[in-house]
């Protein structure tokens, strides 16, 4: 698997009218499945599941989940089984997500919203442990202390490629930022656009995802006012504005991550937030298949937006 993913210079604009030079780090380009963040994140789940000599792994998501399809592929492709404990009912297994996810192989098991509130609960994974006794058990998102390596990964690949100011990064569960915080120890200003509301919980997550050194860096903040209404919520104003910018960059986007960084980041741009001559790295943490799941539910008109292929029928 090709690890190394391209750096590109973007141009538009309203970054020449500001003298900004701005980046993106094409982590949806490392492979045409797994993209982005969430093969960051598992990679090192996927060592320590082997290591622990597990037959499989079992982790938890939304039925439209960029984690759940990442997690299938690559268990796949590394001769595990794939367990996903998903939120909401049977009917879902049909839709563009889960029905790649079952193509390659992964187990299914629904649950109602509340047993899906216990996810972190300990007594809950213990009774999954013992329901299935050889899998190991990764969190919602991958988001644990093994998702850290693959972000200390990419950090080294992009100080190979540029010197920079400010990465900017979209966050939902945190723990790309806590990786790229933990890696970057205190170089760069670390700007992540929370894509969900209420995100202030989210500083202690990070705090408890960072090493002891890295616990005390202040280069980093959590934006909490761009989510644009909550997770997975987007106006028909905001879907323009990703369109068109895409449209200008050539850079495929879609709304709930990296559309919703891109947008705080012309907000911040046009308030005056970033100093003429900065250097602005923007990761594009990948997530192109959740299209799919959103063209099928009509939240989205295909035609605009760079949806990828439908899967198998079966
Ligand atoms: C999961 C995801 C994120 C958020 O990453 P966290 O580590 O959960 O903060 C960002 N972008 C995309 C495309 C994702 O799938």
């Amino acid at each position: 698997m090709k690890l190394l993913s391209p750096l590109e210079k973007v141009t538009h604009p309203l970054f020449t009218e500001h003298q900004l030079n701005i980046f993106i780090k094409r982590d949806d380009l490392i492979h045409p499945i797994i993209s982005g963040n969430k093969w960051r994140k598992l990679k090192g789940n996927i060592s320590q599941a082997k290591k622990v000599k597990a037959t499989g792994i079992l982790s938890f998501g939304g039925a439209y989940s960029n984690h759940i399809h990442a997690l299938a592929y690559a268990c796949q492709q590394q001769g595990l089984k794939s367990l996903g404990v998903i939120r909401g009912e049977v009917a879902y297994q049909h839709n563009y997500t889960l029905s790649w996810a079952r193509h390659w192989g992964m187990e299914l098991k629904f649950v109602d919203r509340m047993t899906y509130k216990r996810r972190d609960e300990s007594a809950y994974l213990n009774e999954l442990a013992a329901q299935y006794p050889n899998y190991f058990i990764v969190p919602e998102g991958g988001t644990n202390e093994f998702a850290l390596s693959g972000l200390a990964d990419m950090m080294a690949e992009l100080n190979q490629q540029i010197e920079f100011d400010t990465l900017m990064m979209p966050v939902g569960s945190g723990g790309t930022i806590s990786g790229i915080i933990d890696a970057d120890n205190n170089a760069h200003k670390i700007l992540g656009v929370a894509v969900l509301k209420e995100s202030e919980y989210l500083h202690k997550r990070i705090s408890s995802l960072l090493s002891q050194p890295t616990k005390s860096c202040s280069n980093w903040q959590l934006l909490s006012n761009f989510h644009r209404g909550g997770y997975a919520k987007f106006s028909i104003e905001d879907a323009k504005r990703i369109i068109e910018f895409s449209r200008i960059t050539q850079i495929p986007l879609e709304p709930v991550y990296s559309g919703k960084m891109v947008l705080a980041l012309l907000d911040l741009i046009a308030q005056g937030y970033f100093k003429k001559g900065h250097t602005i790295v923007l990761l594009h943490t990948g997530g192109i298949q959740g299209l799919g799941g959103m063209a099928e539910q009509q939240r989205i008109n295909a035609t605009q937006w760079p949806v990828p292929s439908a899967p198998p029928a079966q």
